[in-house]
């Protein structure tokens, strides 16, 4: 399992297609500029738009609290029993809630002057984290002898960014957590924001596509599941089978030539002029982005 193979010499400056940066794309193609290609800008300096690229928000915030904490929490596992202290555990996640906003902008303090109250952020986060250790499939994982035996062979949210070939194409694929328990490979992704089925189930079978290749799994060998946290505990299984893998596969091929038809040069990512990358015209999208001040 550790030894996943990255992009080779002729991908490595090609653009690699990821969930979220098509998503990105098919919602502004504006907004996308900012994201990958801010350099080439000739109007707005890089510095101004890095700057509105990093802003904070509290849902970030308690997106990226969460999977600190699990990933802890589930390499705790690997090496001990013991049960949990949970307010030990509550403690913890302040003090990450409290380093991930030190020096950060928040959106909402940006555009809408607000006084950010970490206390907010920390309720969401207990919140989460108690329904996480109250599931029963949470109880199951770490208390099935069969799981637990296998614990060195858990991938839990790995470094880096996940970059990998798949179909010769470059993506980057990181998954949350992957067991194995049997002859079956579970993955599993955690969510703590609003829950859209459609849009996260191609992100779970992404992840499944990587395991098929990555860890010579049979496609209907492998459970990926989506987990809500907030407000309540829910999850689904995502079906999958050959068709889908497959058609999964042709997917990425045609989505990464729809943004390689933004580009002047596809070898080395340079991309065509800013005024190719038009604004979208859903206002409601730009309520929530962070380049409106350049807009
Ligand atoms: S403000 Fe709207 S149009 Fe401008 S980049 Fe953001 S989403 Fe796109």
């Amino acid at each position: 399992m550790k030894n996943i193979k990255h992009s080779n010499k002729d991908t490595i400056k090609k653009l690699g297609w990821s969930f979220s940066r098509y998503d990105v794309f098919i919602n502004c193609k504006r907004k996308y500029f900012y994201d990958y290609y801010s350099k080439f800008d000739k109007e707005i300096s890089y510095d101004k738009i890095q700057m509105l690229k990093n802003l904070t928000s509290k849902t970030l915030i308690v997106g990226n609290t969460i999977h600190i904490i699990i990933k802890k929490l589930l390499s705790r596992y690997q090496i001990t029993r013991k049960p949990l202290n949970i307010n030990k555990l509550f403690q913890y996640s302040f003090n990450i809630i409290r380093k991930n906003s030190l020096n950060k902008t928040f959106f909402e303090t940006y555009y809408n002057s607000e006084r950010i109250n970490l206390m907010d952020i920390y309720i969401k986060v207990k919140h989460c984290l108690y329904n996480l250790i109250n599931s029963n499939r949470f109880k199951w994982i770490i208390s099935n002898p069969n799981i637990i035996a296998q614990n060195s062979r858990w991938i839990i949210d790995p470094d880096g960014y996940g970059e990998a070939i798949i179909n010769n194409y470059k993506v980057f694929c990181k998954v949350d957590f992957l067991f194995p328990l049997n002859n079956k490979i579970y993955i599993i992704d955690w969510k703590t924001g609003k829950q859209h089925k459609q849009k996260h189930k191609r992100q779970l079978i992404m992840y499944s596509l990587w395991a098929h290749k990555y860890m010579n799994t049979l496609v209907e060998d492998i459970v990926p599941k989506i987990v809500y946290l907030f407000p309540c505990y829910n999850e689904y299984t995502i079906l999958i089978c050959d068709e889908f893998v497959h058609d999964f596969m042709n997917l990425i091929k045609y989505e990464t030539n729809h943004m390689y038809q933004y580009l002047t040069d596809i070898d080395n990512n340079i991309p065509k002029s800013k005024d190719n990358f038009t604004k979208t015209t859903n206002t409601f999208y730009c309520k929530y982005c962070n380049y409106r001040a350049i807009c």
